[in-house]
């Protein structure tokens, strides 16, 4: 079993590939690892998770209050999702929180992960829910996370971010980064035109290698129904900018032919250049 200094060690590198690979902006994100029935060790606030080190992480109990650590340092306000999940889900062991731009872009236009595109996903993450918006740093996200907690170990937080949980570190950021991966992939795809989704029978025999490979945690099947009316709408680039017009209305929009002219303006200026 790892000391504790050795999972300091490794929320630091963690912390380091998070912020490296752009899951968070500036000092966002959080990490958790439940060390036993009544600790937990915690990311500090205000601090960007790519400049931690060991002597910055915070030991707290499972509510919250901090046990020890530099005085110069707090654990993050978002510790009560960590916390709620912890209370729910018995066999999870650490809780990764961050903002990765793809998965979040889902998040923001409220389509949620859960169809069956990658087998890898499938059998990892499988479909991926959206918790309703809720106050960062109130119980506002957790109360409003509880109904998927039972059911998935990675959850999009509506216009926010995204949780990712495991059985230790590794484990639950491994699921961070194949959220982001999908929700790329997804993303890219939609961009082409079409998403071809798996069929069910597949999808089972995917979901059946998870017992193979002894993986643990919880995943939803994934559904097989074609891409939604909100999904269909992006692809013909329709909805976003409809919604734009139907806000802005007459107040201090741009013409089209304005922004034509913009357009002509700098590419010439490129030509010139
Ligand atoms: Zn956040």
């Amino acid at each position: 079993m790892a000391t504790e200094f050795e999972i300091k060690k490794q929320i630091v590198e963690i912390g380091k590939r998070i912020w490296t690979r752009g899951y968070v902006a500036s000092n966002d994100g959080n990490m958790t690892v439940k060390l036993n029935d009544k600790e937990i060790l915690a990311t500090p606030t205000g601090i960007s998770k790519g400049y931690m080190t060991e002597d910055m992480i915070i030991k707290c109990d499972l509510d919250g209050n901090v046990i020890s650590g530099n005085p110069k340092y707090k654990p993050s306000s978002e510790v009560k999702m960590h916390l709620a999940v912890y209370k729910a889900r018995p066999d999870i062991k650490s809780v990764v929180h961050a903002h990765p731009p793809y998965a979040t872009s889902f998040a923001v236009a409220g389509i949620p992960l859960d169809k069956c595109v990658l087998p890898e996903a499938i059998i990892v993450i499988g479909a991926v829910p959206i918790a309703p918006y809720g106050l960062p740093s109130t119980m506002e996200i957790p109360d409003r996370m509880m109904p998927f907690i039972k059911d998935s170990d990675v959850i999009l937080l509506e216009n926010h971010g995204a949780l990712t949980f495991g059985t230790d570190l590794l484990n639950a950021y491994h699921k961070m980064e194949t959220l982001e991966h999908t929700a790329n992939i997804v993303w890219k795809s939609i961009q082409l035109g079409n998403v071809n989704i798996m069929p069910s029978k597949e999808r089972d025999r995917l979901l059946a290698l998870r017992e193979k490979f002894n993986l643990t945690g919880e995943v939803a099947a994934c559904n097989t129904a074609p891409l939604g009316q909100e999904s269909q709408n992006i692809m013909a680039f329709g909805q976003y900018s409809k919604n734009q017009k139907q806000e802005t209305n007459d107040t201090n929009t741009v013409s089209e032919d304005a922004i034509k002219e913009i357009v002509g303006k700098v590419l010439d200026k490129l030509r010139n250049s």
